[in-house]
């Protein structure tokens, strides 16, 4: 018999919760001999991936011992990619704990070709540059395993490889598995649902059940393939939300009810508004005397101090939000930092500006230190929301795969916050939009100056114009922030 790969014994281990404790695993002997495929089995919550987490060191036995012979890799039931990155790049992380940060930004050269080698060798090598979202189930599961090979292991762990996969996918995956062994001398450990499936590849099967080891049985390793598994059926169609058509049927009679109470007095007020809206719209005689090449230029300043407000802010919230984020700084540092800047967002950006006007006089530069004052507690919020969010399991994944910090942040966090990190300075750019076009009327510089002198001086068909342009300006800048939006996601 060959070597063992693996050799536990009276492995134990408890979940110390709050109030109780949990055994997922009670004295289990296990032996794998080097080569073999051993499938573990058994009822959900019967302790199979406690006991993977075990043999891959990453959860300490409570009472036993056990003895790895080589190298381990485990891949997750939840494969835990990046999905944002590229299939080739996942695999690079493979490697993290072989190259430092800065080569990480690149990878040297042999890495990157042995990455699409292994990708090549799981049958990707015509999705080597595909973001890992994009690909199906089946290919993702491939990618997981060509990263777990990346790292040269002598015994990969699979913990549910092909549980989430449709039959024939599942065949493949398994039949993968098996070729990978028996070209690298692998030792296989798989935990698999489907009895069939551990009976055709596995050596050995061993069973569990509530943490034990209930029976160990020989499988017919890589003698037969999988037999052939029904279809899963198509869940029924649901019927038409009749909760949402009630609330719907509510709504509407509740708003015309409203409507038919409205006091009489209502129409006259009603009137006057019309009347004065009409005044706005400029007749064809006013429309040469309209300033339109003056209101012109102050449009692009506001758009200017919109845009320049917005960039500087991202500026100076970025480095600010690395400070205020739980999963990279501690809490004494963090929480400081937080309640600051919930202080600082109190002040509207009106008052900034009008304070940015006492400061540096009035005009532009007032209007744009107020938006970057306004914005960089807006910003710095989203930011670390973003990078507290981007907290995926992933980045736990490097972690595990022997990534540093600062490793983490720039391959799993940075990555997978980049799409918030963009929407945030999008709506900011929407908001700062519409800011700069009032900062005008305390003073700040931008069309709002002009919109302020046409209401002082009656100028109501100037003030419609103005208006006009606004709307404009307002609706080119959300349509390109949604084609930019549309391009990130
Ligand atoms: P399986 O993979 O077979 O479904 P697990 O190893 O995940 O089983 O879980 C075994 C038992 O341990 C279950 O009762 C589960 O609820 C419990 N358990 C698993 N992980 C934890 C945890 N982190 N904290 C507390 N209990 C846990
Ligand atoms: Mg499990």
């Amino acid at each position: 018999m060959a070597p063992l790969a693996i050799r536990a014994r009276g492995l134990t281990l408890d979940y110390r919760g709050s109030s109780e404790i949990v055994r997922a695993l009670a004295a289990v002997d296990l032996d794998v001999p080097q080569g073999a495929h051993v499938a573990l089995i058994g009822p959900s919550g019967s302790g199979k991936s406690s006991l993977v987490a075990v043999l891959a060191g990453r959860l300490a036995p409570s009472a036993g011992r056990v003895e790895i012979g080589g190298r381990v890799a485990r891949i997750h039931q939840d494969l835990r990619l990046v999905p944002s990155a590229s299939a080739l790049r996942n695999v690079l992380h493979g490697c993290l704990a072989r190259v430092s940060l800065a080569k990480s930004l690149r990878f040297p050269s042999a890495e990157r070709q042995r990455a699409e080698d292994l990708l090549r060798r799981v049958g990707l090598g015509h999705r080597l540059h595909a973001p890992v979202k994009t690909l199906s189930g089946g290919e993702a599961q491939r990618v997981a395993i060509a990263r777990a090979l990346m790292q040269d292991p002598d015994i990969l762990l699979a913990d549910e490889p092909v549980a989430s996969l449709d039959p024939a996918n599942a065949a493949a995956i398994m039949a993968l598995l098996d070729e990978l062994r028996r070209e690298r001398g692998l030792t296989l450990v798989t935990v698999l649902h489907d009895v069939a499936l551990a009976q055709a590849h596995a050596d050995t099967i061993v069973r569990l059940q509530s943490g034990h080891v209930l029976a160990t049985t020989p499988g017919a390793g890589q003698a037969a393939l999988a037999p052939p598994l029904p279809a899963a059926s198509l869940p029924p169609r649901l019927p038409p939300n009749a909760t949402f058509l009630a609330l719907t049927a509510a709504a509407v009679a509740l708003s015309w009810g409203v409507m038919a109470g409205a006091p009489a007095t209502f129409d006259g007020a009603f009137a006057e508004a019309l009347k004065f809206l009409a005044r706005l719209v400029p007749t064809p005689a006013q429309l040469g005397e309209i300033p339109w090449a003056e209101l012109g230029r102050s449009l692009v300043d506001t758009l200017r101090m919109a845009v320049l407000g917005t960039v500087l802010a991202t500026v100076f919230a970025l480095p600010l939000a690395a400070l205020a984020a739980r999963n990279i700084v501690p809490p004494w540092l963090g929480w400081p930092v937080r309640a600051a800047l919930n202080l600082w967002r109190s002040v509207p950006s009106i008052v900034w500006a009008l304070l940015f006007v006492a400061a540096v006089g009035l005009g532009a530069m007032a209007g744009v230190l107020g938006l970057v004052a306004y914005s960089v507690g807006y910003l710095t919020k989203f930011f670390y929301e973003a990078f507290e969010g981007a907290e995926t399991s992933a980045a736990g994944a490097l972690a595990e795969l022997g990534a540093s910090g600062p490793k983490r942040f720039v391959h799993a966090v940075w990555p997978v916050a980049l799409p918030a990190l963009a929407g945030a300075i999008l709506f900011m750019l929407e908001y700062n939009v519409r800011a700069a076009s009032v900062l005008g009327i305390v003073g700040a510089g931008g069309i709002g100056h002009d919109l302020k002198l046409a209401v002082d001086w009656s100028n109501w068909h100037v003030v419609g114009a103005i208006l006009a342009l606004l709307a404009l300006a307002v609706i080119a800048v959300d349509a390109f922030s949604a084609w930019a939006r549309a391009r990130i996601g």
